[in-house]
């Protein structure tokens, strides 16, 4: 474990954090914004000079209010299902984008993108999808998806990154992580 005295000031840091864990990092916090309580979901999407240009979560739509709308999965009422209504977080990021468009962006997802949101990705000239979870890839949403995916020629591909976790800190002396690794050795950056 390196601490800041130990480190050789006048050589750069080699522990930073990779491109990968960056940008799924902003979507994993993004999906932390969510309001549903059984599924959050983030989206980040980065342009080819490594800019992030568009971040989502799994939302109700703006001015549709997330206390008056349900959030349920399995009511007999599909009016009061979550479902007609949510927009998911790969949506959100196409429509926050701040830049003019999102063509041959690559979009880091913790979710695997449901067919509803491969049309929004292919249509918004997507190129590439890197994603945390697939664990929905047995369902029709999921295999619909990787469809036309494929037909459309984006990419799309699970990452696995090397840290298990990364623990931030707010602390306004010493703003800090601690990134975990697979083999468990503690490292603070
Ligand atoms: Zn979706």
């Amino acid at each position: 474990m390196a601490s800041s005295e130990q480190r050789n000031m006048s050589c750069k840091r080699t522990n930073y954090i990779k491109w990968h864990d960056y940008f799924m990092a902003n979507a994993i916090l993004a999906a932390k914004r969510s309001k549903d309580p059984s599924s959050q979901v983030g989206a980040c999407i980065v342009n080819e000079d490594k800019k992030i240009v568009g971040i989502g979560y799994n939302s109700m739509p703006h001015g549709c209010s997330d206390d008056e709308f349900p959030w349920a999965k399995n009511s007999e009422d599909v009016l009061e299902n979550k479902y007609f209504y949510v927009c998911h977080a790969e949506l959100n990021a196409v429509l926050n984008k701040n830049s003019a468009d999102v063509k041959n962006c690559t979009i880091y997802v913790s979710l695997f993108p449901c067919n509803e949101c491969a049309k929004v990705i292919i249509q918004a000239g997507i190129k590439e999808v890197i994603y945390l979870s697939d664990k929905h890839s047995h369902k029709p949403e999921t295999i619909a998806s990787k469809k036309l995916l494929d037909a459309a020629k984006v990419k799309y591909w699970q990452y696995k990154s090397n840290q298990s976790k990364i623990v931030i800190y707010f602390d306004e002396n010493n703003w800090n992580i601690r990134i975990y690794r697979e083999c468990d050795q503690v490292s603070l950056e």
